[in-house]
C-alpha cells in the first residue's frame, strides 16, 4: 500500500514538474519566435552593460559569439571596436549618449524610451557608416538583480527616405515659386511688344502720309521680331526644364561655322549702322590659321555664338566686335569682345540670370544668356564675362577637346 502510495505520489509531482517544463518550453518558443520577428535588437543586459540575451545573432544571420559581450561590442561600434577594452574603455565612452541614457536609467529606476542616437558602426567589410538608432531601455527585475531590456531600432533608411522627402518637397515649392514668378515676367514680357504692334497697326489703318505710315511700319517690325525671339526663348526654356532640348551632332568646321556668322553679323551691323544706332563699329574674326573640325550641334552653337554677338552689337556705339577662337591644352575657348559699354563687377555674374538686365531701356527679355550657359553647361564647358564699364566686355565660352 505504502509502495503504491509513494508511487503515486512521485507520479503526480513529475506530471507537475514535467507540466511546468512544458509551460516554460512554450515560453521560450514563443518569446524566440517573437524576437526572431521584430524589426529590432533587443538585448538583455544586466547593470555592467553586460549582454546576456539577445535576437542579434538570429537578425543580422550571424553565428552567435560566446564571448562576453557588452552593448557596443554586439552592435559594432567603431569606438568599442578600436579600444582594446572595448564598449566603455574608449576616450569618447564617457560622451556616448546611449551609454549615458542606460546608466541615467539604472540610476534612477526610470525607463527611457526613443533616445535618437547616431552610432558610428563598422560594417562587415570594415568600413565605418553612420547609423541612426531609436532605442528605449526598461528596467527589468530578474531574482531581485536589475538588468534592463534594450530594444535598438535602425532607422537609417526611414530617415534617409524622410530627408529625400523633404528636399523634394522644398524642390517642389521652389520650383512652384519660380514657375510663378516666371508666368508673371512672362506675361509682362509678352504684353509690352504685342500692345506696341497692336497699337500701330490701328494706327496704321487711318495714316495717310507714307513718312509716318513707314515708321509705325518698322516699329510693328522690330516688336514683332522682339516677340518672336521671345517665342523662341519661351520654347527652348521650356524644352530645357522638360529635358528635352534636343542636340543633333556632326562634325563641323569651326572656321566655317564663324565666317558665316561673320557674314550674317556684318550685314545686321550695316542695317544697324544704317538706322545709326551703331556708328562706326567694325566687325572682325580672330581664327587659327588651321581649320578645326568638332563634333558638336551646329545649331545650338551658333546660337550661343549669336546671342553673344547680338548683344555686343546692341551695347557697342563705336570700335570693334571681334569673334574667334583659341585652341587651348584641354578646351577650345570661343569668344566675343566688344568695345561697348561694358558691365559693372558686381553684375558680371547675374547677367546669366533668367530675366536680368542692367538696363531696362534697351531692346532685349534677358533669358538669351541664361539659355547659352545651359547649352554650353550641355557641350560639358564654361561660361563667363570679363568686362570694364567704358571700355566693353568679353563673352566666352569653352567647349572640351576630345582626344
Ligand atoms: P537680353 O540681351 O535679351 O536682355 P541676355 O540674357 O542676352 O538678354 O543679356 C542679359 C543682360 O546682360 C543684357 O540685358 C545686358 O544688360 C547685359 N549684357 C549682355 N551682353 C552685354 C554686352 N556685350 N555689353 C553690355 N551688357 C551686356
Amino acid at each position: 500500500m505504502g509502495y503504491f502510495f509513494e508511487r503515486k505520489e512521485r507520479l503526480s509531482v513529475n506530471k507537475a514538474l514535467g507540466n511546468e517544463t512544458n509551460e516554460l518550453n512554450k515560453a521560450n518558443l514563443i518569446s524566440d519566435a517573437i524576437l526572431s520577428n521584430v524589426h529590432a535588437y533587443v538585448l538583455l543586459i544586466d547593470k555592467n552593460f553586460k549582454v546576456l540575451k539577445t535576437n542579434y545573432y538570429q537578425l543580422t544571420n550571424t553565428i552567435k559569439d560566446l564571448s562576453d559581450k557588452k552593448v557596443g561590442d554586439l552592435l559594432q561600434c567603431s569606438n568599442a571596436l578600436s579600444s582594446i577594452g572595448g564598449c566603455g574603455t574608449h576616450g569618447l565612452c564617457s560622451k556616448c549618449p546611449v551609454r549615458n541614457n542606460i546608466q541615467k536609467a539604472l540610476d534612477s529606476h526610470i525607463n527611457f524610451q526613443n533616445l535618437s542616437a547616431t552610432l558610428h558602426v563598422v560594417t562587415s567589410d570594415h568600413t565605418i557608416v553612420e547609423c541612426d538608432a531609436l532605442i528605449s531601455g526598461s528596467i527589468l527585475m530578474l531574482d531581485d538583480v536589475e538588468n534592463m531590456v534594450l530594444t535598438v531600432h535602425d532607422v537609417t533608411a526611414l530617415k534617409k527616405a524622410n530627408r529625400e522627402l523633404i528636399a523634394a518637397k522644398i524642390k517642389a515649392e521652389n520650383s512652384d515659386r519660380s514657375k510663378s514668378a516666371f508666368l508673371a515676367n512672362m506675361s509682362h514680357e509678352i504684353r509690352t511688344p504685342l500692345n506696341a504692334i497692336t497699337g500701330f497697326a490701328d494706327v496704321l489703318t487711318y495714316t495717310e502720309n507714307s513718312e509716318e505710315k513707314k515708321e509705325y511700319a518698322d516699329i510693328i517690325k522690330s516688336n514683332s521680331n522682339m516677340l518672336l525671339q521671345l517665342v523662341n526663348d519661351i520654347l527652348d526654356i521650356s524644352k530645357i526644364e522638360a529635358g528635352t532640348l534636343e542636340f543633333n551632332y556632326a562634325d563641323i568646321d569651326i572656321n566655317i561655322l564663324i565666317n558665316d556668322l561673320y557674314r550674317l553679323f556684318s550685314m545686321k551691323l550695316n542695317d544697324s549702322h544704317i538706322e545709326g544706332t551703331n556708328g562706326d563699329v567694325k566687325l572682325i574674326t580672330i581664327l587659327p590659321n588651321d581649320k578645326y573640325i568638332i563634333n558638336t550641334d551646329r545649331n545650338r552653337l551658333s546660337q550661343v555664338f549669336s546671342n553673344f554677338l547680338t548683344n555686343a552689337i546692341k551695347f557697342t556705339k563705336e570700335g570693334e566686335i571681334k569673334i574667334g577662337y583659341e585652341i587651348r591644352n584641354d578646351d577650345i575657348y570661343f569668344f566675343v569682345s566688344d568695345t561697348g559699354s561694358g558691365i559693372p563687377e558686381e553684375k558680371v555674374n547675374k547677367i546669366f540670370d533668367r530675366f536680368y538686365r542692367i538696363d531696362k531701356s534697351k531692346e532685349g527679355n534677358g533669358l538669351g544668356l541664361s539659355i547659352c550657359k545651359t547649352i554650353v553647361n550641355k557641350f560639358g564647358g564654361k561660361i563667363g564675362a570679363k568686362s570694364v564699364v567704358g571700355q566693353g566686355s568679353t563673352f566666352w565660352f569653352t567647349i572640351p577637346r576630345k582626344f
